[in-house]
């Protein structure tokens, strides 16, 4: 059994986004101290962290000054360096460790690794050269999606090719770099499953959610997912499968997609509390974020009962585009609860903050989400 990190402990956590912001209020409610680090100023964590540092995560004198500070290091964002998770490591405990960052920061990795051990993913090629992605977009290969190996994530970083006169335009926009050539999935559904692992072992998993995207960016999360039990049951297992077999300590998301046949396919990997989780900040009894604490802390993990169906919906720059979002009539929906994510500066595409509502049903829950979100104003 692991040496247990009490309350009142300093927790170190590299990155500075929302999914820290609300790592932070999890960990602050049980009385722990979170300092943050990353280069950004004025960040949705560090306003309402201890401790924000701001220094590039390559200044590993930095890095190590931070994790000497604190009990444990853990991540809200994944692309950063490996030597920046290494020079961490020599001074506190890391979790989760830096190979599983290693592996699930870039694409080419994640999918060898997934294919490796036999987890079910989409069909793709490895493509260094203009030439191999011209030969692997020949006859029957497309529709596909070129995907950058390294840093991606909301389809940042990916073209697709319909037909093989597009291949090399699309080469050439994604800056000629290694990447992967994916098929494109004709998916019924995307659904994806929260699940965190403990540093004695312990699993625990949110159940399957349903995912709706718009423009390659998370829209609406609807939990539970309407699938098949034996579905739910297929891709539980596979999540811990996956936690297992990168023994990961802390929280994972892994996204699939369910084909028309009704096949799980792993479309991703999350080392960290995903956007598909937030549902359960208000609607579980331990949320993604007290739970990647608990494990990264050596503490029982709690229990992820769903109290009540629920439904997330996100709230983009987009929405500010006519000015200030009318936050009021959002706060009139008595089941629906805000979060705004303190970020300076409303951008297209930017994740601003999100509305989760509560229901007697799934189905209503997502009515609800919806009909908040549209209150908001009209949209742009
Ligand atoms: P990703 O950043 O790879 O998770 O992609 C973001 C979104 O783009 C996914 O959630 C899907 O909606 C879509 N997408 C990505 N890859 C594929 C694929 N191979 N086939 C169909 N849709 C895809």
């Amino acid at each position: 059994m692991s040496r247990i990190i009490a309350p009142g402990a300093a927790i170190g956590v590299l990155g500075s986004g929302q999914l820290g912001r609300m790592f932070a209020i999890a960990a602050r409610r049980m009385g722990y101290r979170v300092h943050t680090f990353s280069p950004d100023h004025d960040t949705p964590t560090g306003q309402v962290a201890d401790v924000e540092i701001h220094a590039s995560y390559d200044d590993l004198d930095e890095v190590r000054a931070f994790a000497s500070k604190v009990r444990v290091v853990t991540f809200e964002f994944e692309n950063v360096p490996a030597a920046t998770a290494e020079a961490a490591a020599s001074q506190c405990e890391v979790r989760p460790r830096g190979e599983v960052l290693h592996i699930t920061q870039n694409r080419l990795r994640e999918k060898r690794f997934l294919r490796k051990n036999g987890f079910p993913c989409t069909v793709f090629d490895e493509i260094s050269t203009l030439e191999e992605l011209v030969s692997a977009t020949g006859d029957g290969k497309l529709p596909a999606i070129l995907k950058t190996a390294g840093f991606g994530y909301d389809g940042k970083g990916q073209r697709l090719i319909r037909t093989p006169g597009e291949a090399e335009a699309a080469w050439r926009e994604l800056g000629g770099q290694p990447c992967v050539l994916e098929q494109l999935v004709d998916f019924e559904r995307e659904v994806s499953v929260v699940a965190a692992r403990g540093a004695g072992g312990a699993f625990a998993h949110y159940g399957v959610v349903d995912n709706a995207h718009r423009n390659h960016i998370l829209d609406v999360t609807v939990a539970p997912a309407s699938v098949s039990e034996k579905l739910a049951r297929e891709a539980v297992e596979i999540a811990r499968a996956i936690l297992e077999a990168l023994d990961v300590v802390g929280v994972l998301c892994v996204e699939f997609f369910v084909t028309r046949d009704g096949r799980l396919l792993v479309n991703e990997l999350a080392p960290r509390p995903h956007n598909s989780g937030h549902f359960t900040f208000d609607a579980c009894v331990t949320s993604q974020f007290e739970q990647q604490l608990r494990a990264v802390c050596g503490l029982a993990l709690g229990s992820t009962e769903l109290l009540r169906p629920a439904a997330m919906a996100n709230l983009l720059g987009d929405l500010w585009s006519n000015g200030e979002p009318d936050w009021a009539a959002a706060c009139a929906f008595p089941d629906v609860k805000l979060h705004l994510y303190g970020k300076l500066e409303a951008r297209n595409g930017r994740k601003m903050g999100h509305l989760t509502a509560l229901a007697a049903t799934a189905q209503e829950a997502e009515t609800m989400a919806r009909a908040a979100r549209e209150s908001l104003g009209p949209k742009p």
